[in-house]
């Protein structure tokens, strides 16, 4: 069996692997985990249901196989994970991995980063949705200010890891926050990327109204900086990316409400208990853990996930009206991590 080749909206190749790692987190941020609805008495995964390390390497290993080039882990917070450094060194192993990122809140890299570049990290997108202290700790639930996020950033500066920033824009919380972050950035040559705030999940709240538009933050932009676009750098790339004409620093946007990029979305997931999801607002995935528990051999394994992303028909982007962001049943963005 082959992974279909034809790349028309539901036909598309199998390119990149996004793996949460953990469930969990040290933040509780009002657009993905909601403190009032992820408590104290919240149930988060017991161990034995997430995937170990061996398992996560074993399943990456047969995703490179049918085309995967780049592995992204990410949470969940992916560093409240003891050891992340083992499995970064064992995907940064496998034959055929080119790229290995890792998404994180930032809190833990002053005590990681060093030993994360050297077991094969390349890259790390940090999520700061502002430099206000009082506005950083309201997002993020849990009172804490930016400073343990910029020392996260210094310290991944310093262990010469590739950094973006992510910045989730919600129209009337943050975006008196957009120039600011902008030449905060630009001043220290951070890569900066604009993400439209998500109906991810069902616990968000999120109206259409909230929504600032990767063409109204652009505006924002333009009028006090020069930028010019950037060509895409390959396939299937998702940030729409500019450089500022003076220094060259780029600047990008995750344009995932206002402008859909479900034709060439590349994208597999697979999440902290072992389900591969083939798109960020699916209701259930695919189990593949049990499956493997049970004895699924490599070639099983394997044909389960040529099976699942043939089948594949998900565009919700191209089709969310307030209706489907309000009725469908979605995963939660903590179990597989954008
Ligand atoms: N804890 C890590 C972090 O915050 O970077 C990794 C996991 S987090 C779920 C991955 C990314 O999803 C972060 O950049 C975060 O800002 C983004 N995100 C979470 N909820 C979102 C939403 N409702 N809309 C858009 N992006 C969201
Ligand atoms: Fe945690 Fe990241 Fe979600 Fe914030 S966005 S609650 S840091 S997983
Ligand atoms: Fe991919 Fe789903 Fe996002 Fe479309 S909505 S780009 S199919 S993850």
């Amino acid at each position: 069996m082959q992974i279909k080749k034809v790349t028309d909206t539901l036909n598309r190749p199998l390119r990149d692997l996004r793996i949460s790692i953990i469930d969990r987190c040290n933040f509780r941020c009002q657009y993905c985990m909601p403190a009032d609805l992820f408590g104290p008495d919240f149930a988060f995964l017991p161990k034995s249901e997430l995937l170990s390390f061996e398992e996560i390497e074993r399943i990456a290993t047969i995703f490179v196989g049918l085309g995967v080039e780049k592995i992204r882990l990410t949470g969940g917070e992916p560093l409240l994970r003891n050891d992340v450094h083992i499995l970064v060194k064992k995907i940064a192993s496998i034959e055929g991995v080119k790229d290995i990122g890792l998404t994180t809140n930032g809190v833990y890299l002053p005590k990681y980063a060093k030993e994360l570049k050297a077991a094969g990290l390349k890259r790390v997108n940090i999520s700061l949705d502002t430099l206000n202290d009082a506005l950083f700790g309201e997002i993020n639930g849990r009172q804490v200010g930016t400073k343990p996020v910029l020392k996260g950033i210094m310290a991944a500066k310093k262990a010469g890891l590739e950094i973006k920033i992510n910045m989730v824009v919600k129209k009337g919380l943050n975006d008196h926050e957009i120039i600011p972050m902008a030449q905060f950035c630009k001043d220290h040559g951070l890569h900066l990327r604009f993400i439209e705030f998500m109906d991810v999940g069902s616990t968000n709240g999120w109206k259409m109204d909230d929504v600032i538009t990767k063409k109204e933050i652009y505006q924002i932009l333009k009028s006090h900086f020069d930028m010019q676009p950037a060509n895409p750098n390959y396939y299937g790339e998702v940030a729409k990316r500019y450089i500022y004409t003076d220094n060259g620093v780029e600047v990008g946007f995750i344009t995932s409400v206002s402008e859909a990029f479900c034709s060439t979305c590349t994208r597999s997931r697979l999440s902290a208990n072992g389900q591969i999801y083939t798109c960020l607002f699916n209701g259930n995935g695919y189990d593949i853990r049990d499956f493997m528990r049970n004895g699924a051999s490599d070639e099983e394994i394997r044909a389960r996930i040529i099976e699942i992303w043939n089948g594949r028909t998900d565009r919700y982007s191209e089709e969310r009206t307030a209706e489907t962001a309000r009725q469908r049943k979605k995963i939660e963005m903590s179990y597989i991590g954008g």
